[in-house]
C-alpha cells in the first residue's frame, strides 16, 4: 500500500468513530493510513494500517513518527471526554488534558520534522467546546480550547515553510463518545438532534470530508482556523 510515491497520512485515534471514517476517507482520496491507537485492531479496511500508540507517551509517539516511510498529513483525533463535579479525581483532569492537548502536541512536533514544505498539513479534532463552555465537562473545555489555540501558534510555526495546520471543531456527531455523553446528561439520541438548529447530528463522514478538503492543494492559504460543523449551534445567539 505504501509507495514511494502513495502520500501517508497518520489518523491517531482511526480505528472507530470519526477517526474511521476519516481514515477511510483518506484513502478512498489515494492516501495510504496508519490508524494509531492504543487498542490493537486487526480488521480495518484495506488501505489502513493499524499502529501501537498512546499519544500521551512522547517516546512512542518520536518512534512511530521516525519509523514511518514519508508523512503527509497528521490527524490529531484521538480524544478523551467526561463529565467531571468539584470532587472528581485529579486522574481524569490529567488524563483528558493529556489525551486532547499535550497528545496533539507531541504528534503535532514531531510530524513538523517528517512533513514536507509547501504541501505538509496537520488537522486538529476539537470541538464546539473549544469554542463555547459547558458546566460540567471543565478538563474537556479546557483540553479543546488549548487545542484551538495550539493550533493557532502552530500554524504561525508553521506558516513559513507553508505547511498548514487547522482545527475542526464538530458538536455532536453520531459516535459511541457522544451515545456516552447522552447517558451522563440524560438525554436521548433524539433529544440532542433536537437541540441543533438543522435538527440532526452530524455524521462522522461530514468530519471526514472537511479534513479531506483541508488536504487538498487547493486549501493551501487556509490555516490557524477553527472550522465549526455542528448544525448551526455556534451561529446561534
Ligand atoms: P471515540 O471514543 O469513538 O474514539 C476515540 C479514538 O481515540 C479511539 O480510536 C481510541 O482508541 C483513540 N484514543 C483514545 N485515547 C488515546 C490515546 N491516549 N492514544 C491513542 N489513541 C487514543 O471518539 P469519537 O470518534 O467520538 O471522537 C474523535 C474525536 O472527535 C475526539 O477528539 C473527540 O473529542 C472529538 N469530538 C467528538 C464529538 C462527538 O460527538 N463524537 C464531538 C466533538 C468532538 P484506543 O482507546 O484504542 O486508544
Amino acid at each position: 500500500m505504501n509507495g514511494p510515491t502513495t502520500r501517508l497520512a497518520v489518523v491517531t485515534g482511526g480505528t472507530r468513530g470519526i477517526g474511521l471514517a476519516i481514515a477511510r476517507r483518506l484513502v478512498s482520496d489515494g492516501f495510504g493510513v496508519v490508524a494509531a491507537s492504543r487498542s490493537r485492531v486487526d480488521d480495518l479496511p484495506w488501505g489502513i494500517t493499524w499502529a501501537s500508540l498512546d499519544v500521551t507517551h512522547r517516546a512512542g509517539v518520536d518512534a512511530l513518527f521516525a519509523s514511518l516511510p514519508r508523512l503527509d498529513l497528521l490527524v490529531n483525533n484521538a480524544g478523551l471526554a467526561g463529565a467531571q463535579d468539584r470532587d472528581a479525581d485529579d486522574a481524569l483532569w490529567h488524563a483528558i488534558l493529556a489525551t486532547n492537548l499535550t497528545g496533539a502536541w507531541y504528534c503535532s512536533r514531531a510530524a513538523l520534522t517528517r512533513l514536507p514544505d509547501r504541501t505538509g498539513r496537520i488537522v486538529n479534532i476539537a470541538s464546539v467546546l473549544g469554542l463555547r463552555g459547558v458546566p460540567d465537562q471543565p478538563a474537556y473545555v479546557a483540553a479543546k480550547h488549548g487545542l484551538v489555540g495550539l493550533t493557532r501558534a502552530m500554524a504561525m510555526q508553521a506558516a513559513p515553510r507553508g505547511i498548514t495546520v487547522n482545527a475542526i471543531c464538530p458538536g455532536w456527531v453520531e459516535t459511541a463518545m457522544a451515545a456516552q455523553r447522552y447517558a451522563e446528561i440524560g438525554i436521548s439520541a433524539e433529544q440532542a438532534a433536537a437541540g441543533v438548529p438543522i435538527g440532526r447530528v452530524a455524521s462522522p463522514w461530514e468530519v471526514a470530508d472537511m479534513v479531506a478538503f483541508l488536504a487538498r492543494a487547493g486549501a493551501g492559504s487556509i490555516t490557524g482556523q477553527a472550522i465549526p460543523i455542528d448544525g448551526g449551534s455556534t451561529a446561534r445567539a
